[in-house]
């Protein structure tokens, strides 16, 4: 089906050419295959595809041309069998965990998480049976190791983390989880396989965000996960075709073309980030950077160690009250102020009154988010530029 996917194709070859067979579709960009339907051959045929004993596109839920060639790439980059591409990263996490558990089950994760997972975990999860426990110090294994009892089926952790760039200790996660013979998830989203593959790390299952890095323009809201072929076509044939939350192949199609710079852009944002990140350290009106290319980042070692980058999303808090943060959102000129990350332009959130404005300031607090946090998703402008707009901002702090 696909003679390009080659296994032994460096990453970035793999992000430009992996699903795509140039001449068997006869055009050098992948086709979008806009069509619900595909016809079967023969009522044997058909009848063979609906028992899944023969590969094949069944129907545009389930699957679909376009989308197969985004989960052949995001596959042969996440180092897993096999990828499934969802409409949303909601909606991957949500099929990705609900998965793995009958009703009553649990599995075991951080709060420094994103804010809709975080809501997802103590909301909708548990109304449908399924009840997360948090562990009490994510820094530290033995509090993951306590939170593990016979209902765990699961490890769950975003790293590095939004906002608060929490890192994860992927492989002594991973050693946890399979000394208790249950699978590690992580939310890859931040770092992309570009920095950080967590397969290599020991890893079971990825899952994405794809609106963000893997997309990289800002164009489709999009969500994938990957994993072993037994697990990812499990979820095929039951839960993503009983609920529906399958990718439009136009979103496909411009993940497919936004991964093919998935290195390029990613190096940028980090050399670009560290530069800022530096600069607010020193700035006075600045309390405290958190970004894990720091060495004030308190996890910098452990990042060192695991990301091959540190990517662009970091977070600083400002002095002052409340209202200063808001001052320095208000007088951004260059830098855009909404609640995404990800983008080749930089962008800025209050998180306490966007991402994570669900919870309660209390809960914020325990998770690490003060009032004067903003977060930043640096882009790929000139530094310059962003250093002097983000002074320009911050002298509105009295
Ligand atoms: N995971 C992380 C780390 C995120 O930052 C986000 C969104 O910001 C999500 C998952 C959810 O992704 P989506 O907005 O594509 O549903």
């Amino acid at each position: 089906m696909n003679k390009k996917s080659n296994k032994n194709y460096g990453f970035d070859t793999h992000c430009i050419h992996t699903g795509h067979d140039v001449l068997e579709t006869n055009t050098i960009t992948p086709p979008i295959y806009q069509s619900v339907a595909y016809p079967y051959e023969s009522a044997e045929y058909a009848a063979q595809l609906f028992r899944y004993e023969i590969e094949g596109f069944m129907y545009g839920r389930m699957d679909n041309p376009t989308n197969h060639m985004l989960e052949e790439r995001v596959a042969a980059v996440e180092l897993t069998e096999k990828a499934l591409a969802t409409g949303s990263g909601m909606s991957a996490i949500f099929m990705a965990c609900i998965h793995l558990m009958e009703k009553g089950d649990s599995f075991v994760t951080s709060g420094k998480i994103y804010g809709g997972s975080n809501k997802l975990f103590t909301d909708t999860l548990p109304r449908l049976g399924f009840n997360p426990v948090f562990v009490e110090d994510s820094t530290k294994i033995e509090s993951w190791s306590d939170a593990i009892n016979e209902n765990t089926k699961f490890v769950y952790v975003e790293t590095p983390s939004n906002p608060n760039l929490f890192i994860g200790d992927i492989p002594a996660l991973a050693k946890l989880a399979h000394e208790h013979e249950i699978p590690l998830m992580v939310d890859n989203t931040v770092a992309t396989p570009a920095l950080q593959q967590p397969v290599n790390l020991g890893a079971d299952i990825v899952v994405h965000s794809a609106t963000k890095y893997l997309s990289g323009n800002s164009s489709c809201i999009s969500g994938v996960i990957a994993g072993s072929a037994e697990y990812i076509n499990d979820i095929r044939e039951r839960d993503y075709r009983n609920i529906g939350p399958s990718i439009s192949p136009f979103n496909s199609w411009l993940l497919l073309l936004g991964m093919e710079t998935l290195s390029l852009r990613m190096n940028k944002h980090c050399e670009n980030s560290l530069a800022l990140a530096e600069f607010l350290e020193d700035h006075t009106k600045v309390e405290s950077v958190q970004y894990p290319g720091l060495p004030s980042h308190p996890q910098h070692e452990l990042a060192k160690k695991q990301l091959k980058g540190f990517s662009g999303l970091m977070s600083f808090v400002t002095k002052g009250e409340l209202e200063d943060a808001k001052n320095v959102i208000n007088a951004f000129e260059l830098i855009i102020h909404t609640g995404h990350l990800g983008s080749t332009k930089t962008l800025a959130t209050h998180p306490a009154f966007t991402t994570h404005q669900q919870l309660t300031q209390k809960e914020r607090l325990a998770i690490g988010i003060p009032d004067t946090m903003i977060r930043m998703s640096v882009g790929l402008e000139d530094i310059d530029d962003l250093i002097e707009d983000m002074d320009k901002a911050l002298s509105k702090i009295k």
